[in-house]
């Protein structure tokens, strides 16, 4: 028996897709350059078969969050300029020489820790300096900007190749922090010497031209998710999700179904048990909510999503369609990773990075299918 044959659920994901994704965003924004936020295992779809993928497209800057990751990073992509956006953090100074790191410094102290490093002689990568413009988590405030202005002999010891600031309301071209935060970044970074800024991840690119600089961050869009919520969405879908039936069951009132028993049965039909649940990365939310597709018919989910199982409503499906063995799609072109997102009350990164390490995955590149690393 093959490893698909056995499988009770399936994660395809199409790393080509990806690769038109990033593509797409690297000619719209042109000529500024088009990183990719790779953290968390691209979001949960597989850097290691992602970012060499889409280094040979042409991506050179990479972001990751932290340094365990950039360590990984660094081993795939070898010729990469690899961002860590959490910086040095209880004196990871010395790792992140090693293996040719960039920290993104998000505070006064960790840049006076990368220049005390940088000055001691070490062979310390350049950096990157993060200003907050008002998303008030990571960054300077206008008032240490001000500060690091004042020392000249500071700021140019860590050797800052990129100032870049995030965006907190980019999924909403009406909100007008927009463009105080893009009026934020200009004061902030006029103060520091010339060098390459960044602002936008996948929806700043989108906000039009002043808000790309000379280098954007998407993650989100090039996974496929829409960066401009509520208008068609400009990006090619990357993962399609399909859980096996296990069994078809006969019902009729009063029976109910599942944990809980939320689901009252009405009248005859039929219950097909599926075989993933929320130790997938199905969401639990998601019970008596969401919907999956089988054979071009959408069938409701009905009673509690479970670790493993979860149960639709098929009574409306011709027979032959539902059967044990029989695939259902849980995310596909059809069924959305937003549309998901939105039946279970999250957003799409989070449907993303939750799904689980149980599904067969595959990978799919130009006709070969990968098989994971
Ligand atoms: C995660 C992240 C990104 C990517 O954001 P998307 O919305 O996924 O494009 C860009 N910049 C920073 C600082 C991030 O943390």
């Amino acid at each position: 028996m093959t490893d698909l044959a056995r499988a009770t659920s399936l994660l395809t994901i199409d790393v080509d897709a990806v690769v038109a994704n990033w593509r797409r965003i690297a000619t719209l924004i042109a000529p500024a350059e088009a990183a990719a936020v790779v953290k968390a295992d691209c979001y949960g779809l597989g850097v290691v078969q992602i970012a060499p993928a889409l280094f040979a497209a042409g991506c050179r800057s990479f972001f990751v969050a932290n340094l365990d990751e950039g360590i990984q990073l660094r081993k795939i992509v070898p010729g990469g300029v690899i961002y860590v956006l959490s910086g040095p953090v209880g004196g990871g100074e010395q790792d992140f020489a090693a293996h040719g790191l960039i920290p993104v410094l998000n505070s006064l102290a960790q840049i006076t820790g990368w220049s005390a490093f940088a000055k001691a002689g070490s062979a310390a990568p350049a950096s990157a300096i993060h200003l907050d413009t008002g998303m008030t988590r990571l960054g300077l405030e206008e008032v240490e900007v001000e500060r690091l202005a004042a020392k000249p002999d500071v700021l140019a010891s860590v050797r800052p190749i990129l100032a870049m600031s995030h965006l907190a309301c980019a999924d909403d071209d009406t909100a007008p922090k927009n463009n105080e935060q893009l009026a934020t970044f200009r004061r902030l970074s006029s103060q520091l010497p010339a060098m390459p800024l960044s602002l936008s991840a996948s929806g700043g690119i989108f906000l039009g031209r002043a808000f790309r600089f000379d280098m954007a961050r998407p993650g989100a869009a090039l996974y496929g998710l829409n960066p401009i919520p509520g208008r068609p969405n400009p990006m090619a879908q990357v993962v399609r999700l399909q859980g096996k039936i296990l069994q078809v069951r006969d019902v009729d009132s009063p029976m109910t179904v599942g944990y809980g028993a939320t689901h009252r049965v009405a009248q005859r039909g039929k219950i097909a048990t599926v075989a993933v649940g929320y130790a997938d990365g199905w969401l639990r939310s998601l019970s008596n909510r969401g919907h999956g597709v089988i054979g071009g018919f959408k069938v409701p989910l009905v009673g509690r999503v479970s670790m493993d199982l979860t149960t639709f409503d098929v009574a409306d499906v011709p027979a032959p369609l539902v059967h044990p063995g029989a695939l259902i799609d849980l995310i596909s072109p059809e069924l959305t990773v937003d549309e998901v997102a939105s039946e279970a009350g999250t957003i799409g990164y989070e449907i993303l990075t939750a799904l689980g390490r149980r599904h067969h995955r595959r990978w799919l590149t130009g006709t070969r299918e990968g098989k994971p690393a």
